[in-house]
């Protein structure tokens, strides 16, 4: 029995005549760029996520550039993210023309906290990257605070988050559940193939709190101008495509059912793996809708385990092997190791296990029974 990792096939199965439809629509109007689609996906990406504004992008990584860019960077300026992500959210930063400024992460949560911004704030610093890590968010309430006291602009990264939320509370006029993406100053989302909502190819989303931002981030991925051939700022070519929005406006009818199921997913392996000392399951804090991009485990043993799984046809990742202050592009920041700790440690633990939405009980159980018979040794 193989265990893939991700297997995306399973999903497209379901959805062939949807997609194939709207695909359909799409080269039947000959209409490829921006346009209609697009406008439409922003409509209900809007809708489903509570906010006022949406901008379709070429990737998750422009998503992060372009709403930095509309930032107007001094040399110098810096932003904040964390050590322990994807190199797409420090990647963007030092394109759109800041310093990234690396800090730790909370050891439980893998996410950023007030503490961990806190310790690494100067005065230069003008923006922040919660990273909304595995599908889990970050404590938006208190970086919030900090950042509106502060402020500065808060740049939320729900790459791997979409649809996950947190509970808001009456002081801040926020009652109830606000999704990831309206919290911030503005939120990334991308829809490369393997995140919850995924594409058949590149794609991503700005959410924007304010018009203005919006208005920019609109200008900066057609070259910097809402009319053909007039200038207004320097951009680039960030633009969605209709056929991959077709495709997500699709998937998107679907992606509560499927984040449902990644957490019953979650609920079996924790079921399964409670009492297996070795191991430490994801948590999830209170006030907090986990989507599970990734189901992330802390074990020990970490490399021998992977290989022990990959010989029985069991897939997992390793996200992320070094931390982002000790990659070598960025050694003229002078990272150092033991600087970063908590981001260090989780590089050489952490294991994440299969968790898509169409695993099913067999093989989780599959991967439950596996990962004990490695511990019994
Ligand atoms: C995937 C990812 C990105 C970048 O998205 P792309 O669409 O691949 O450019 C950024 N940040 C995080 C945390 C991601 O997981």
């Amino acid at each position: 029995m193989q265990v893939p990792l991700l297997d995306l096939k399973a999903q497209y199965a379901g959805l062939k005549d949807e997609i194939g439809a709207a695909l359909e629509r799409v080269v039947e109007s000959q209409y490829f760029i921006l346009g209609p689609e697009v406008e439409a996906l922003e409509r209900e990406l809007s809708d489903y996520l509570g906010v006022p504004h949406t901008v379709g992008c070429a990737s998750g990584t422009d998503a992060i550039l372009l709403p930095l860019m509309a930032l107007e960077p001094e040399p110098g300026d810096e932003v904040i993210v964390p050590a322990f992500t994807f190199f797409a959210t420090a990647g963007a930063v030092w394109n759109a023309g800041f310093t990234p400024v690396f800090c730790d992460i909370d050891p439980i949560t893998f996410n950023v906290t007030r503490e961990t911004l806190e310790a690494v704030w100067s005065e230069r610093t003008r923006a922040v990257i919660p990273v909304h890590l595995f599908g889990q968010m970050a404590p938006m309430k208190e970086i919030t605070e900090l950042a509106t006291d502060r402020d500065a602009f808060v740049l939320e990264d729900c790459a791997q988050a979409i649809g996950a939320r947190q509970k808001g509370d009456e002081s801040m006029a926020r009652e109830g559940w606000v999704m990831a993406g309206a919290w911030g100053d503005a939120g990334a989302f991308s829809f490369f193939p393997t995140k919850n909502l995924g594409g058949f190819g590149d794609g991503g989303m700005v959410t924007a709190l304010d018009g203005d931002l919006a208005e920019s981030v609109g200008k900066l991925r057609v070259h910097g101008g809402r009319q053909m051939y007039h200038h207004e700022m320097v951009g680039t070519n960030s633009r969605l495509d209709a056929l991959q929005a077709a495709v997500l406006r699709v998937k998107l009818r679907h992606l509560d059912e499927w984040a449902r199921a990644r957490r019953a997913n979650a609920c079996q392996y924790h079921g399964g793996l409670a009492d297996v000392a070795e191991v430490t399951l994801p948590e999830v804090l209170e006030g907090n809708h986990h989507v599970y991009n990734q189901f992330t485990l802390r074990v020990e043993r970490r490399d021998e385990l992977r290989a022990f799984l990959q010989e029985r046809g069991i897939g997992t990742g390793v996200y992320y092997p070094v931390p982002l202050h000790l990659q070598p592009c960025f050694e003229e920041l002078r990272g150092r190791p033991g600087a970063l700790p908590h981001a260090e440690a989780a590089c050489l633990d952490v294991l994440s296990l299969p968790i898509f939405p169409e695993v099913g009980e067999e093989r989780m159980e599959r991967v439950i029974e596996s990962i004990r018979e490695f511990y019994r040794g």
